[in-house]
């Protein structure tokens, strides 16, 4: 294989126990939105319905669609606005839907739609939804009227992860207050990954929606981060390795130079691999415990790497090397973004690996090998 991603869904499945533990025991509503943050959304969907999670999350209808064709039969909510012509066929494939605004109510009765759906209260983030009253206005609507079959109503947290701005995120819980003891509502739901593990004592929601929580990755600096198991590594192998018998320029835009002696490798993975560019001249990868720095600008399909005087010895053509591992989210900082970014990013040409029971089960890659070893 020539670059791929480790997913282990053993650890997947720690992370859903210790979700339970620290949110105080709530359900979850699984978010497997961009297929998974890049690792699989069907393969994530199925050890998470294995793990007891009965309700999943993703951004549209396509992802919903991809879930039910592998025959997931949990309930799927849809967090964005879903198109009109499609609402039909989300029915059928009962979907839950996202109810953002009045207009949405009235084409739903307009058209004589009866669909499952929760409805999004913007209690400050400023995305999509109805403020609280106008929620409240909605629902009645919706009840009096019998417009759609109520399962949820939830709203989405901002800044759960700082907690300098404490203030700000108890004020978003304290607007979504009067929904926390509805009646009759099987899904009220708040607290994304940070919100479920620092505030799950204060809110009384049915569930909690994480979903880098269940990558193993804790958005905050905190101790807790050590009670999590990263599920993703970003892996490769030497392609190519010299030494340089002159000083040498590396890359595209001869930005760095090499001295003689040097021993440069270089490494099948490229920014459309989601090695990002911005690790060009500064970044670096692991090899047998070693740092590497990379030298010269990353390219689409190729890294080049310089091999400390001590590892020279240890490698060579094939030598594992991890690109991206525990350290994501100092590698998202090095580069200004998060680790969300850096796994939604990960190409569809990186092979991945499913690892559980300790053994890889499955791997999915563009040579359509679905190996189950
Ligand atoms: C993405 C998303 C989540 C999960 O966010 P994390 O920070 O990954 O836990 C939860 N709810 C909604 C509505 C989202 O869009």
């Amino acid at each position: 294989m020539r670059t791929w991603a480790e997913i282990n869904l053993d650890n997947l499945s720690h992370n859903v126990s210790m979700i339970r533990e620290l949110s105080g025991g709530k359900e979850i509503l699984g978010v497997i939105k961009a297929n998974a943050y890049g690792m699989g959304a069907v393969e994530y969907a199925r050890e998470l319905a294995e793990c007891g999670v009965k309700i999943l999350g993703v951004a549209c209808y396509e992802e919903a669609c991809e879930l039910r064709a592998a025959g997931i039969e949990e309930d799927i909510l849809i967090f964005g606005c879903i198109p009109p012509e499609s609402v039909g066929t989300a029915i059928e494939k009962k979907f839950h839907l996202t109810i953002n605004s009045m207009e949405e109510i009235d084409f739903l009765e307009r058209n004589n739609y009866y669909p499952k759906v929760h409805i999004k209260v913007d209690t400050g983030m400023g995305r999509v939804g109805f403020t609280s009253e106008m929620a409240l206005e909605a629902i009645d609507y919706i009840r009096e009227n019998d417009i759609a079959d109520l399962q949820g109503i939830y709203t989405h947290l901002s800044v759960a992860d700082d907690p300098t701005e404490d203030v700000y995120t108890l004020e978003q819980m304290e607007k979504f207050r009067t929904f926390e003891g509805f009646e009759g509502i099987k899904y009220i739901h708040i607290l994304n990954s940070c919100g479920s593990i620092r505030f799950g004592g204060k809110t009384y929601s049915t569930h909690v929606r994480p979903g880098i929580l269940l990558q193993g990755i804790v958005p905050y600096d905190t101790d807790l981060q050590e009670k999590f198991k990263y599920v993703f590594e970003l892996k490769t192998r030497i392609l190519y390795i010299k030494r340089l018998e002159d000083e040498a320029y590396i890359s595209y835009g001869k930005s760095y130079r090499g001295n003689e002696g040097d021993v440069i490798v270089t490494l099948p993975v490229g920014y459309a691999d989601g090695f990002n560019r911005k690790f060009s001249n500064g970044g670096s990868v692991m090899i047998k415990g070693h740092r590497c720095p990379v030298v010269g600008k990353v390219c689409m399909d190729m890294t080049m790497v310089k091999i400390p005087r001590e590892l020279v010895s240890q490698v060579g053509v094939g030598t594992e090397v991890t690109l991206i591992g525990k350290d994501i989210a100092a590698k998202a900082e090095e580069i200004g973004t998060i680790p969300y970014e850096i796994m939604t990013g990960v190409g569809r040409r990186v092979s991945r690996c499913y690892i559980k029971g300790g053994k890889i089960v499955k791997v999915k890659s563009l040579v359509e090998v679905e190996r189950r070893v």
